[in-house]
This record gives C-alpha cells, structure tokens and sequence, in this order.
C-alpha cells in the first residue's frame, strides 16, 4: 500500500521517443489498470515503475522516494518474466519467499510456496522443471511467485493473456480477492491489458495510453461497486457505457493515426 507518483516521465531508446511527457498518480491501495494498443510503451512504464529502467526525465516516487532500482516491496510478473529454468517451479517460489522474508524457517516458506501453486490452480508442479510446464502453467507459477511474496505494491503486465478463458477468470477474481481482503494492507496495483473488459472488471481506474509517443489519452474512474460480479456486469449499464467510451477512445487513437497519414504499427493488435 504505497502512493505511486509519475511525474512528466519520457523514455526513450536510442532517441526514439517511447513515452513522453506521462503524469500520473495512484493513490495507496488503487487498482490501476493500463490499457492501449500495442506498443504504446505499456511495459516500458511497468520496467519504470519496476525500476528495471530509468527514465529519460522525470520522477517515479513511492510514497515521495525517487525509485532507484527494483525492490521486494513491488511484486512483478511480466510477459516475458520466466522462471528460473534450472530450478523447480517450487525452488523458484521459495527462493523469491527467501529473499522476501529471510528470518521464516526454510520449512514454512516450502509450505507458503507450496499454498500459493495450488491457489493458482497448479498441483503438484512443486517438484517439475519449468522445462516441463506449459507456458500458461508457467505463467502461474510466476504468478503464484508474485502473491506469494505478498509485497505491497503489485506490476502486472498481461499477466492472464495467454491463459484460457477458464482458468484466466480464475485468477482474475484470485487476483481481486488478494486485493480486496484487507482494506487497511490494499496493494497498489499496476495492471497493464489490452482487454477492455479486463480492465473494467478490475480498476478502480482505467489510464488509456496513446501511440506516437506512449503518452496517457484519457483517465477513467470505474464506479461499479464492489465485489464485481463477472455474471451480471453485462447488465449494468455504467459497465456497458464505459465499455462503449474505452473502446471508442482506443479506436480514436488509431484513426487519428490514420488521419495525420502515418504508418500504422499496430494495425489489428491490442485493440
Ligand atoms: P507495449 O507494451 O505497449 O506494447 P512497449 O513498451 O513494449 O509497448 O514498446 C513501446 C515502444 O518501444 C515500441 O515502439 C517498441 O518497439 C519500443 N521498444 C520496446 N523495447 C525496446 C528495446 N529494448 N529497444 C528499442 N525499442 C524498444
Ligand atoms: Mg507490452
């Protein structure tokens, strides 16, 4: 539970403007969901705010201090965030509890990891490779590894795209239920998808990015109270009408860059 505070970030690689100029605050315990079309530099703003990277200009501060560098207190799971290949999808559980919480019995931290796999649905993967998992069993495991360590703050790109509907439901109502159980401990959350429905299941509130550069289009407060019911968000016409609103705002991005007769990177991905 920390407030993350974004102040006119840009980023470039190798002079090519990524994101410019992006302000952003989210307060202690809100559920951010960042939405855009692919690369809008979504997972760039996540390395930020990981502090894999550092910006161009301008400050990430949680709770007023500069980030300087990755830390326990942000739990990531990225696209490409693998686990460690040559240690079980357990050993890489555990070693991530280690580093979390270094005075636990060794014992009790195999027992956490051992929870949170099945949580996430994964029994009896504790002694496989990851070698050996699917890539959405794997995903998991990075997933169960981020809970697991229970940090206050919680980076999430894409965490749930490659996983069946079923199981992806799953995890989306795990993930809000390891948010919402307790108000005063609330995790800031930075969840990047490209899913409009996604996001509305889940913010408190939706930034929409834009393309040429990454920059935030829009911010949209979610008022659909919680718990969030999947079933009958259909019906509720805030849900349909914001549906309606975030979808047009990402076309709109796209059709102003046909507008001004550039070239479209995106065409067809991530909206
Ligand atoms: P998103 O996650 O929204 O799809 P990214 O943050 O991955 O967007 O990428 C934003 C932009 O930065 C894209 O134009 C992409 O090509 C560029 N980019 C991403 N990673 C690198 C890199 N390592 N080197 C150079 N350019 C990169
Ligand atoms: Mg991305």
């Amino acid at each position: 539970m920390h407030e993350i505070a974004l102040t006119n970030i840009s980023y470039a690689y190798s002079q090519q403007a990524v994101l410019e100029d992006i302000n952003f605050t989210a307060a202690a315990g809100e559920f951010v969901c960042l939405l855009g079309p692919s690369g809008c530099g979504k997972s760039t703003l996540l390395r930020l705010l990981a502090g894999l990277a550092a910006p161009s200009s301008g400050t990430i501060t949680l709770d007023g201090k500069p980030i300087s560098g990755p830390g326990l207190d942000r739990g990531v799971v990225f696209q490409d965030y693998s686990l460690f290949p040559w240690m079980t999808a357990g050993q890489n559980v555990v070693l991530a509890l280690e580093q979390a919480f270094p005075d636990r019995p060794k014992a009790k931290l195999r027992e956490t990891a051992q929870s949170y796999l099945e949580m996430v649905g994964l029994n009896g993967v504790f002694h496989k490779l990851p070698g050996a998992l699917s890539g959405g069993m794997r995903q998991r495991a990075a997933i169960a590894r981020a809970f697991a360590i229970n940090s206050p703050v919680l980076l999430m790109d894409e965490p749930f795209g490659a996983l069946d509907a079923i199981t992806r439901a799953r995890l989306q109502d795990l993930l809000l239920q390891l948010w919402q159980q307790n108000a005063a401990e609330r995790k800031t959350v930075f969840f990047v998808t490209h899913d409009v429905e996604e996001a509305i299941l889940l913010a408190s509130r939706v930034v929409v990015m834009g393309l040429n550069p990454g920059s935030v289009r829009g911010i949209f407060p979610v008022d659909i109270p919680r718990p969030r019911q999947r079933q009958s968000l259909y019906s509720d016409s805030s849900f349909l009408t914001l549906r309606d609103r975030l979808i047009a705002e990402l076309h709109a991005d796209v059709l102003d860059e046909l507008d001004e007769g550039r070239t479209i990177r995106t065409a067809g991905e991530g909206i």
